[in-house]
């Protein structure tokens, strides 16, 4: 279903420029959606620094799963504008960006989790968007090879699906070129020198460039950028992990693809991948991987485009309860896991706008969620840029709700906790996916 191989990456750019209104350190799906953003709003100079190529951070390898759906109100624009942005990037680029929109279903297997879903119904008024709380029979009827003895109510937004990460990138990239964007790979950014008139001097083995503004959308290496500026970005590297099986032949019997299941208290989604499926489990806080010398030591300098050793031992009792849930898993086989790294803020929201420690430096990081923020993102950025003022209310992401008391050792166990709390248990509170 991925349409990877229908793209072929663009080709690098032979220009450079000496000034820049906004240089973009990052070429991830976020960094490249402000560019989209701001040079189709009509931003001159436009640059986007990749220190390799573009996605090679956590989003070439990213599950892609998008969704309408947010316990937050002010995000749930955010996933709104960035959905209504993918379905006419084809279009609009000529890319091939494999949108797939099947739709999705949360299941409720206990009683408390149906009280969410009614509780996330009254929110459903706030937004355009459709959200349904259906009855066991519909469930099976959408998802008929579920295993249907604990299942109480499902919560469907129609809409949800899954994109292929890298050509959305690619097809945002196209699209900030097409629109005067200068992305320029590879093209590390070593040091940041702010000067007194408020400008910056941004510097990369390929030359300098004086930039009005900058913008760190570094990914898992945002913290060393952060430290180029001065300052500690309180973010945590994560491992996460998907699962990919091999063809099932009651998959592929099947008329249409299957929509995208999250069953919260097994803790994981799970989409159709092809004829196989894929799913991803959030662990517990007690189980989850802290990738912890990097937060002591920085990202290793040579890693690059790479993922982490699979460990499905700690992912087992998902693996399990998936079983359970959709029973052909038992038979399939498993081709490939994917274990990669993700930043996690200590209340698992991005930090997104000016920070006001420092003078023209933005940030657009710690993002867990990125696919799906990422076009809204970059458009909510943009207007923010562009126009003195943030468009509406994201209060939340603000990055100056941290400070200097956000040590690494609050930021550990905090991002611990929040990741434990995508679902396990618990009502979602921040968590989308
Ligand atoms: C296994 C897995 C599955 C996931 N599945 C989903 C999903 O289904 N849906 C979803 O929404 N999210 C998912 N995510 C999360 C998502 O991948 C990330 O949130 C997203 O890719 C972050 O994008 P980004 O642009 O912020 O960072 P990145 O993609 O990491 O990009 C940062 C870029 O900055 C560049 N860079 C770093 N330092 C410098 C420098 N000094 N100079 C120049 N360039 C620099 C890097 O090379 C990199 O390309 C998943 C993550 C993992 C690990």
């Amino acid at each position: 279903m991925s349409s990877r191989e229908e793209n072929p990456p663009l080709r690098a750019e032979t220009r450079w420029k000496d000034r820049a209104e906004t240089v973009i350190i990052g070429g991830g799906c976020v960094g490249v959606s402000l560019a989209y953003h701001l040079a189709k709003a009509g931003m001159k100079d436009v640059v986007l620094l990749e220190k390799s190529e573009l996605t090679a951070g956590s989003t070439w390898h990213a599950a892609g799963l998008t969704t309408y759906f947010h316990p937050g109100i002010n995000l749930k624009k955010i996933h709104y504008d960035s959905i209504k942005l993918y379905e006419k990037l084809e279009e609009e680029t000529g890319q091939v960006v494999g949108f797939h929109q099947p739709g999705s279903i949360r299941i409720a297997t206990t009683p408390v989790r149906v009280d969410e879903f009614k509780y996330q119904m009254t929110r459903t008024g706030w937004h355009a968007t459709e959200q349904y709380i259906i009855e066991p029979e519909k469930i099976q009827e959408m998802f008929p090879l579920l295993n249907m003895n604990k299942i109480l109510a499902g919560l469907y937004n129609p809409g949800d699906g899954h994109i292929d990460p890298y050509s959305l990138t690619m097809a945002l990239a196209a699209g900030a070129r097409k629109y005067g964007a200068l992305l320029k790979y590879p093209a590390p950014v070593t040091s940041l020198k702010p000067k007194s008139d408020g400008t910056w001097d941004v510097e990369t083995p390929q030359g300098s460039m004086r930039a009005n503004r900058i913008v760190n959308a570094a990914g898992f290496w945002a913290r060393e950028v952060g430290k180029m500026v001065g300052l500690e970005h309180p973010l945590i590297p994560v491992q996460h992990q998907y699962v990919v099986t091999s063809t099932i032949p009651e998959v592929k019997a099947l008329k249409r693809e299957l929509p995208v299941l999250r069953d919260l208290e097994g803790s994981y989604y799970l989409r159709q991948e092809r004829d196989g499926l894929l799913f991803g489990p959030y662990e517990s806080q007690e189980k989850m991987k802290v990738q912890d010398s990097w937060v002591t030591s920085g990202v290793p300098p040579g890693f690059g485009k790479e993922l982490f050793e699979s460990d499905l031992d700690r992912i087992m009792e998902h693996v399990e309860a998936a079983m359970e849930m959709v029973p052909v898993l038992k038979k399939a086989d498993i081709i490939n896991i994917v274990n990669g790294p993700i930043t996690y803020s200590p209340d698992i929201l991005p930090m997104v706008g000016p920070h006001q420690g420092v003078r023209n430096y933005w940030v657009a990081i710690g993002f867990g969620y990125g696919i799906i923020h990422a076009g809204g993102v970059g458009k909510y950025l943009s207007d923010w840029i562009l126009h003195g003022e943030p468009p509406f209310d994201l209060i939340e992401l603000d990055p100056n709700r941290y400070g200097k008391w956000t040590t690494t050792q609050y930021t550990e166990a905090k991002a611990r906790e929040s990741y434990g709390f995508n679902n396990i248990g618990k009502v979602q509170i921040y968590c989308c996916l």
